[in-house]
């Protein structure tokens, strides 16, 4: 046997560890930690390829994960596409979560400050680096734009970087949060329910969304499924669904919309406009959220708002091109009050948790929103299902 001064290294470690009740065997389904881990790593264009990698040495700040699941997001979609961030090669997956196998001695709590173990089940946010302002109550409500995030990270020499993997390891300065009372979909399903968390935490600071309000959510992909169930769990029971697709516009109701629109039924948007007022029995809409990424419908939006009413524009993670309005009739003559709504606040993340057990306990059907599931290895399958807009979230689940 070939002893080097690394395996030395590592077996001084592996005792230090062991003296320390830090033992190296974790509490995972097979109960060993293996000795490598898989990692999907996106190689090109529409391309990923399950790559194996040296398990890396926990540090005493480390949390190393036995990835159960992550949903496909659409910024995954562009990056499979396009590579508009230009990270090829790298690991993606940003709406994982999973189990603990092994953590560092210094690793006693989450970022909300209750205790992790060995065993229980995390997620993680953004990862502090450059901006140690960004904290848990931080009173500026600094979103996690810019931030970094596991999943959307440039390469390097440890490789586990993202959650489509059957590992990661979360570095010292990461958030990670102790979700174990949530059910594997619930927790797959975090990530975006935070975003409309934050949507409706922005739409809330108007003044003009009440308990009693008429709400109009316009687009019913997954975010504007998940708006409507948040809306309800709030008790806001006057929601208006539009969309041009019958089957989401039933899934709407579902999730808590009490009247829909299809747009398809209407022709222009002075008919559609009338739509919207019918289904509200006759007024227009107090607070609206446009949900789409098309220009047209942020357009249209307005005409839906009554006087003095509210908008919450959350569609466009992407650049979607200009949008024509009338500031006139759209905004000024009806002092309409506009927010726009990216991604959420640390703080919004630990609301999610509520919300998801919220949701349940009125009966709503969260865990349908996941219409897909793939194994690891057919990642490439779930990413061009993900882009044929089939389904609504599709997830990548390990045994
Ligand atoms: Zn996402």
């Amino acid at each position: 046997m070939d002893i080097n001064s690394s395996n030395i290294e590592q077996i001084v470690r592996q005792v230090l560890d062991s003296m320390n009740g830090k033992t190296v065997q974790s509490s995972s389904s097979n109960g060993e930690i293996p000795k490598t881990a898989h990692v999907a790593m996106l190689t090109g264009l529409e391309k990923f390829e399950i790559k194996e990698y040296p398990m890396p040495t926990v540090g005493d700040d480390d949390i190393l994960v036995r990835v159960e699941g992550c949903g496909v997001c659409g910024t995954d979609a562009h990056e499979f596409k396009r590579d508009p961030f230009s990270l090829i090669p790298v690991a993606l997956g940003h709406e994982g979560t999973g189990e603990i196998v092994k953590m560092g001695k210094n690793v006693k709590v989450d970022s909300a400050g209750k205790p992790l173990n060995i065993g229980d089940k995390v997620v993680t946010c953004m990862i502090f680096k450059d901006n140690p302002d960004i904290t848990m109550f931080d009173l500026n409500k600094q979103n996690v734009g810019g931030a970094d995030v596991y999943g959307l990270l440039p390469d390097d020499d440890i490789h586990l970087n993202g959650w489509f993997s059957d590992y990661i390891l979360v570095r010292g300065g990461s958030t990670v949060f102790n979700v174990s009372d949530l059910d594997l979909d619930s927790r797959i399903l975090i990530e975006p329910c935070a975003v409309l968390v934050h949507a409706v935490e922005r739409a809330k600071t108007t003044g003009i969304l009440r308990f009693n309000s008429r709400v109009v959510v316009q687009g019913c992909g997954p975010i504007g499924l998940i708006c409507i169930a948040v809306l309800r769990t709030m008790g806001i029971e006057n929601i208006v669904a539009v969309d041009g697709e019958d089957k989401r516009l039933a899934f709407a109701k579902e999730m808590g919309a009490n009247a829909v629109v299809n747009f398809k039924n209407h022709k222009g948007i002075e008919a559609l406009a009338d739509g919207v007022k019918d289904a509200f029995g006759g007024y227009l809409a107090d607070f609206a959220f446009q949900c789409t990424g098309s220009p047209v419908a942020h357009s249209n939006i307005y005409k839906f708002i009554r006087n003095g009413g509210g908008l919450c524009e959350l569609g466009f993670f992407i650049n979607g091109g200009d949008a024509t309005i009338n500031p006139h009739f759209d905004i000024c003559s009806k002092e309409i009050t506009t927010v726009g709504s990216w991604v959420y606040t640390l703080r919004d993340y630990a609301t999610t948790f509520d919300f998801l057990k919220r949701a349940k306990g009125i009966g709503l059907p969260i865990e349908k929103l996941i219409t897909h599931k793939y194994p690891l290895e057919q990642i490439n399958e779930a990413l061009v299902t993900n882009l044929k807009m089939e389904g609504l979230k599709i997830a990548i689940v390990n045994k």
